[in-house]
């Protein structure tokens, strides 16, 4: 069984689903890239929950959770089996690192998790799962989520953090999808990039005080939370490799990273 680098992939604007530009032909070339993995374990930002909750749904049904976008997007689907064990074992992991992990027996995918997963595995025949995030219990505790899950990835299983390495909505709002990043979104993206590369997950879990312009560029942190749970998922001295995504609409940098611990 392969040892599975845990992933963090940024999803950009729901658009990304049917407007590919160079990002779609990154993430399927990561897909090929990488060992296939036993089952997925997907933690996107738009799934919130006050602990931390994972689904036990054998056949999650995919959620549209978006609004006033083109008709062809709600159309899209990713029908791929669930992943009920994996999740009783995810909820046993969080629960032995002190943590009180919930159970969902309905929640389905949100384009968070599908609209990656239709670029990375698009055969849609490796079970999957989705664990929410908690932002209430912040930064730092995301990480320790992460490191409490570092025996799936042992074991074959892809953490696969979705999210956004940098999110600022208001500033989304009316740029064109090719609109040039002004300097505070790449300036952080750097930090950010530079942080993972030399495995600074110090800096990483306390980036709203030590990233140039944290707040700025993650106004709330949900889209930066699923980041450090992959690095957290990769162990202690783990390293983040930037696949890089460009940044589309001028403020969603498109990065994705693949994480590998300090004896790989
Ligand atoms: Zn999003």
């Amino acid at each position: 069984m392969n040892r599975m680098p845990p992933v963090f992939v940024s999803h950009g604007s729901p658009l990304l689903a049917v407007e590919p530009g160079d990002v779609g032909p990154m993430l399927a070339g990561l897909g090929v890239e990488l060992p296939r993995p036993e089952a997925i374990l997907v933690v996107s930002a738009h799934w919130e929950a006050p602990e931390p909750t994972v689904s036990t749904s054998p056949r999650p049904r995919v959620i549209h959770d978006f609004y006033g976008f083109p008709p062809a997007l709600y159309d899209l689907g990713y029908d791929a089996p669930g992943a009920p064990a994996l999740a009783l074992q995810a909820s046993g992991l969080l629960q032995d690192a002190g943590m009180a992990p919930r159970l969902s027996s309905s929640r389905g995918l949100d384009h968070g998790a599908w609209m990656p997963l239709r670029y990375l595995y698009p055969i849609a025949d490796i079970p999957v799962t989705q664990l929410a995030i908690s932002p209430a219990h912040g930064a730092a505790f995301h990480l320790g989520l992460g490191h409490a899950l570092a025996p799936l990835a042992a074991e074959g299983v892809l953490i696969l953090g979705s999210g956004g390495l940098t999110h600022n909505l208001g500033a989304f709002h009316g740029q064109a999808a090719d609109a040039p990043a002004p300097d505070w979104v790449t300036e952080f993206a750097d930090w950010a990039a530079e942080s993972l590369a030399s495995g600074d997950a110090g800096a990483l879990a306390d980036y709203r005080v030590r990233g140039p312009q944290a707040a700025r560029n993650h106004p709330t942190e949900e889209h930066f939370l699923p980041l450090l749970v992959a690095l957290g998922a990769a162990g202690e001295g783990a390293t983040g490799r930037r696949v890089r995504g460009g940044v589309t609409h001028g403020v969603l940098a498109m990065d994705a990273f693949v994480f590998e611990d300090s004896s790989a």
